[in-house]
C-alpha cells in the first residue's frame, strides 16, 4: 500500500507543473511602443547578461514608416534598463519621448536606417572576441557554425579606428558596413543589424558562438576548416529563420524571466 503522499504502483505521476514550462516558440510581432520599447529592454539585459554588453554598448529598433527609433539612454545601466526608460529618438538625434539623453554612439543607428531600409533593428557591442579579430593579423572571420550562414559573404572592418560620434562618422560606418549585416571596427567593436529586437539577440549570440569556435578549433590545429558554400546549402534548405529566432527569444526570455534578469511585472507579452 502506498504511503500518503506517494503515487500508488501504476497510477499516473502527478504533474509537477513548475517544471513542465511549455517553450512557446512565438515572437510578439506588435509594432506597438509599448512592445518595441519591451523588447529592447529585454534584449539589452538579456546581452547583458550573456557579458555581451556591459557598461555600454546599445540595441535599437527602428519604428517602421518612421525616421525614429526606440533606443536606451546614454548613462542607464544596460542590466536596469526598462520599457519606461526606453528612448523614442529621431534620425536627427531629438529625443521625442524620453527625458535623458541617447548614446553618444547614437549615429551609428540612425546613418545605417537611412542607408538600409531592409534594417528593423541593429546592436552596437564591444564584443572581446570580435575587437581580437580586428587585432589579429591576416585575421577574418571564418563560418565555423551554420548558424553564422548569414554572414558567409564575408564581414567587412571599418579601419578607422575612434569612437563613432559624428554624422559623417556614422555615414562612413553605414558605407563600411554596405550590404553585409556584420561590419567589425577595428579595435572597437561590432555592429550587427537585422529584422527586430529578438532577431539581434539570437544574431548576436550566434556571432559570438562562431567566433569562439573559431577561436576552440585553433586549439586543435593551426589551421581552420571552416564550413563550405556546400556545407552552408545543405544546411540552409532545412533552417526556418523566424522559427529559430522564437525559439531562441523565448528560451533566453524564460531564462531572464526564471533569474530575475527580467522582472515579471513587465505587463507585456515579449
Ligand atoms: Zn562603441
Amino acid at each position: 500500500m502506498a504511503k500518503a503522499g506517494e503515487a500508488a504502483p501504476g497510477a499516473a505521476r502527478p504533474l509537477v507543473l513548475e517544471r513542465v514550462r511549455k517553450m512557446d516558440t512565438a515572437v510578439n510581432l506588435s509594432n506597438s511602443g509599448q512592445v518595441m520599447r519591451a523588447q529592447v529592454a529585454a534584449c539589452t539585459r538579456l546581452l547583458n547578461m550573456a557579458g555581451i554588453l556591459h557598461y555600454s554598448g546599445h540595441v535599437s529598433v527602428r519604428v517602421p514608416g518612421k525616421e525614429q527609433l526606440y533606443i536606451q539612454s546614454r548613462e542607464q545601466s544596460r542590466a536596469e534598463v526598462t520599457p519606461d526608460s526606453i528612448l523614442l529618438v529621431d534620425f536627427d538625434g531629438n529625443v521625442v519621448e524620453g527625458d535623458d539623453k541617447p548614446p553618444s554612439e547614437l549615429v551609428i543607428h540612425t546613418e545605417i536606417y537611412r542607408a538600409r531600409a531592409d534594417v528593423g533593428a541593429v546592436v552596437h557591442n564591444h564584443m572581446e572576441l570580435a575587437t581580437a579579430v580586428t587585432l589579429a593579423k591576416g585575421a577574418e572571420v571564418k563560418i565555423m557554425d551554420f548558424h553564422a550562414v548569414r554572414w558567409a559573404s564575408g564581414v567587412p572592418v571599418m579601419r578607422e579606428v575612434g569612437h563613432i560620434k559624428t554624422k559623417a562618422d556614422g555615414e562612413a560606418l553605414a558605407r563600411a558596413l554596405g550590404d553585409a549585416d556584420a561590419l567589425l571596427l577595428r579595435g572597437h567593436g561590432l555592429v550587427l543589424t537585422s529584422e527586430s529586437a529578438p532577431a539581434i539577440l539570437a544574431d548576436t549570440n550566434h556571432f559570438q558562438d562562431n567566433l569562439k569556435a573559431m577561436k576552440e578549433a585553433l586549439s586543435f590545429s593551426s589551421e581552420l576548416e571552416p564550413l563550405t558554400a556546400e556545407d552552408l546549402a545543405r544546411v540552409q534548405k532545412f533552417m526556418d529563420r523566424d522559427h529559430h529566432i522564437a525559439k531562441m527569444w523565448n528560451y533566453y526570455v524564460n531564462e531572464g524571466r526564471k533569474s530575475g534578469v527580467i522582472p515579471e511585472d513587465w505587463e507585456v507579452t515579449l
